[in-house]
């Protein structure tokens, strides 16, 4: 499909501090638009970002078919924009789609969108290691229509934004034993927008008990550990990494598997597996647990320094921590190009004249 693109007439990028931008307010000057009608994806286009007209019966607002993907650009040394498997994510967003019956956005769609976006903005990129374009493509219901029904007609829209380096002071966790994030047959393992809506309840409880994220534990028995926040979550159990199996409540990230081959490749044993909150404790208490780490695509590492579980916890000193170093040294190495790309994971974005 041809792309349409405009162009901005007038660049915002010199009102930005590239050196301190605020997190998830500042965007880029363009934006990637497509809509869905009568069963297929037309009016694809590259345009200044802009505000958006909507009925007020949208579908979306009402009954929730929303889905996200959420991925960086960054520039290597040598001044080359990339992505990190830009592939993995235009599938995953078709599954979240599937789970929301909501229509395929082809693969190539995707991509060229993405290439095209990128290209244009590339100078939006900040150049500093750990910081990126942060970008996030959506799908949306876009039915005028107050019934409960999937829409026939959905928007498809990218969005990048210029992000500093996340957050990576070590966090501290409440595993939640009354409010859950994902049930099996549930939506879990869908990134669709609804379920962050759900997290935020337990997120705000746990913050005023004085704990940075939640711990979420399964939703029959309150045992098994499923993620941190909007995280997946790592153990180091003598010296053997552990992460709970994907079973339809996790979400699959990219981040997660990326560490699973990278962890693999330095020789660690790593086991997809059932992890109870008590095997953790018990772990700890015979001092076998190392590192407790989450996974994910915004702060690639989040060290947890402390969990709390009914009334006991653990305290872990994240200053010895090694395997979750080792993760963010090679994905950030492999983002600017220091770090053989022996995984072919990196895809070179080809810059296009701005203005
Ligand atoms: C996006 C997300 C992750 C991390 O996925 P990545 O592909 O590594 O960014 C983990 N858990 C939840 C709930 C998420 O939404």
């Amino acid at each position: 499909m041809e792309i349409k693109i405009t162009k901005t007439k007038k660049s915002k990028i010199h009102e930005v501090d590239m050196n301190n931008i605020p997190f998830g307010q500042v965007f880029s000057d363009h934006m990637f638009v497509a809509d869905y009608k009568n069963g297929e994806w037309i009016n694809a286009e590259i345009k200044p970002v802009e505000n958006l007209s909507l009925h007020p019966a949208n579908l979306a607002l009402h009954y929730g078919q929303s889905v996200f993907e959420g991925m960086k650009a960054s520039v290597k040394r040598d001044g080359t924009p990339c992505l990190l498997r830009p592939e993995m994510h235009a599938k995953r967003i078709n599954l979240s789609a599937e789970r929301m019956c909501m229509p395929a956005i082809p693969e190539e769609l995707f991509l060229e969108a993405l290439h095209k976006l990128v290209g244009l903005d590339s100078d939006w990129i900040p150049p500093h290691d750990g910081s990126a374009l942060y970008i996030r493509p959506y799908m949306f219901a876009t039915d005028e229509y107050l019934g409960v029904r999937p829409s026939k007609s959905y928007k498809f829209i990218i969005l990048t934004l210029p992000v500093g380096p996340y957050y990576t002071k070590p966090v501290s966790l409440k595993a939640e034993t009354q409010y859950v994030r994902a049930a099996h047959g549930g939506v879990g393992e869908a990134k669709a927008a609804g379920n962050y809506a759900a997290s935020l309840y337990p997120a705000k409880k746990a913050v005023e008990e004085g704990f940075d994220q939640v711990l979420w534990l399964d939703a029959k028995e309150f045992k098994y550990v499923q993620e941190v926040g909007t995280m997946n979550i790592f153990f180091v159990i003598d010296d053997v990494v552990v992460t709970p199996q994907t079973d339809g409540t996790i979400l699959k990230g990219i981040t997660r598997d990326s560490f699973i081959t990278i962890f693999k490749d330095h020789g660690y044993k790593v086991e997809e597996r059932l992890v109870s909150i008590d095997e953790i404790f018990e772990a700890a208490e015979q001092e076998k647990l190392s590192e407790v780490f989450g996974a994910g695509t915004a702060a690639v590492v989040s060290k947890v320094h402390k969990i709390h579980h009914d009334g006991r916890e653990i305290n872990l000193d994240t200053k010895s921590y090694k395997v979750a170093d080792l993760a963010y040294d090679i994905i950030t190495g492999l983002r600017n190009g220091t770090v053989e790309d022996k995984y072919d994971w990196i895809v070179p974005v080809e810059v296009l004249e701005a203005v």
